[in-house]
């Protein structure tokens, strides 16, 4: 039997977009479904993440015209990550198989098929990969290199370097329902889920309407927060810095003595000392700020908030329900 595909879809202010992603996307399920390759119930899920544009009209509007076409309204703005993470979670038991995927048509959607044909062949995960990315900036492509270079290095597992374009079965959602961190870093959190995962390379195309929602700052932030959410290496760096410091110092300490007591000679410099002060004073901040990061990120999961709240869920009758 053909499976049942939702795709899940987070939108922030993407109004200008949803016309052609909605066009598209139609298409390829209608040939999909055409095709006996998915079921008629399959649907494509908007979320919405507390736009301030028309961008939930325009999710009314496409559900309106077109079954096909569901949304899940959030209370407010949570950020990308929150709200993937509550379409998944709400279209969980409905389908048999969810595609996770940006408004802005930057991924290929005829990568669907081939992940499709890598869930038929027992993938739980399929992640989609950018073999591509000639039309995203020099800076925001070597940015992301070096990235997941250093995700690499720091990380206990490898992240794939994928955005969130992927595809989830049933039993891999319900394998991710489990994680109830609050600091949500789905790339890192999902390769932990462990069922079999497969990789579908794609070309990166252009955001063909709109703007980035993630300027430099967002992207520096949602960079820290992948690393310390996945890795505690950084803390381990520290224990050994200081460990080499200590092991410095005290060489240093017997070569002050010996220097002072054997051959005579007192205080080498200012320079020296100066350059000590000012250098593991920067250790020390640099060590403290990194400390700090990861009491803020147990911080923010002992006080156990919700992740997102949803307002509404548009079901396949037409009803808006309160979730
Ligand atoms: N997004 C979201 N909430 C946010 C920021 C972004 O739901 O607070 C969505 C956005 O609408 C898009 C996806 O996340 O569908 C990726 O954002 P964008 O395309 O701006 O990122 P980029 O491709 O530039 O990295
Ligand atoms: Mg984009």
């Amino acid at each position: 039997m053909s499976p049942i595909l939702y795709m899940v879809i987070p939108c922030f202010n993407e109004a200008v977009v949803l016309d052609e992603t909605s066009d598209r996307l139609k298409k390829k399920y209608e040939t999909l479904i055409q095709n006996g390759k998915i079921s008629p119930k399959s649907r494509i899920v908007y979320v919405n993440d507390g736009s301030n544009d028309q961008t939930w009209e325009k999710i009314l509007e496409k559900h309106n015209a077109s079954h096909l076409f569901s949304g899940i309204n959030l209370t407010r703005n949570r950020g990308h990550q929150n709200a993937l993470l509550a379409g998944l979670m709400t279209v969980k038991n409905l389908a048999d198989c969810v595609i996770s995927m940006d408004a802005d048509l930057q991924d290929d959607i005829d990568a669907i098929d081939a992940m499709l044909e890598q869930y038929n062949d027992g993938f739980d995960v399929v992640y989609g990969v950018r073999d591509n990315r000639e039309t995203d900036t020099f800076f925001k492509r070597n940015t992301a290199r070096l990235f997941y270079k250093v995700m690499k290095i720091l990380g206990s597992q490898s992240v794939p370097n994928h955005a969130d374009y992927r595809l989830l079965s049933a039993r891999a959602l319900d394998g991710l329902e489990q994680f109830q961190e609050v600091n949500l870093f789905l790339r890192g959190m999902v390769p932990m889920i462990g069922y079999p995962s497969a990789t579908v390379y794609y070309k990166r195309g252009k955001r063909f309407a709109g703007e980035s929602k993630y300027p430099l700052k967002k992207m520096m932030s949602f960079a820290i927060d992948g690393i310390t959410s996945t890795s505690a290496t950084p803390m381990r760096m520290i224990f050994w810095t200081g460990l080499a410091v200590f092991v410095l110092s005290v060489l240093t300490g017997i070569y002050v003595l010996i220097s002072h007591s054997i051959q005579g000679r007192t205080v080498l410099g200012w320079s020296s000392t100066m350059v000590a002060i000012i250098a593991f004073g920067g250790l020390n901040l640099l060590a403290i700020g990194i400390i700090g990061e990861y009491i803020g990120k147990i911080f923010l999961e002992v006080k156990q908030r919700p992740r997102y709240i949803i307002s509404d869920f548009i079901t396949d009758d037409g009803t808006e329900k309160k979730k």
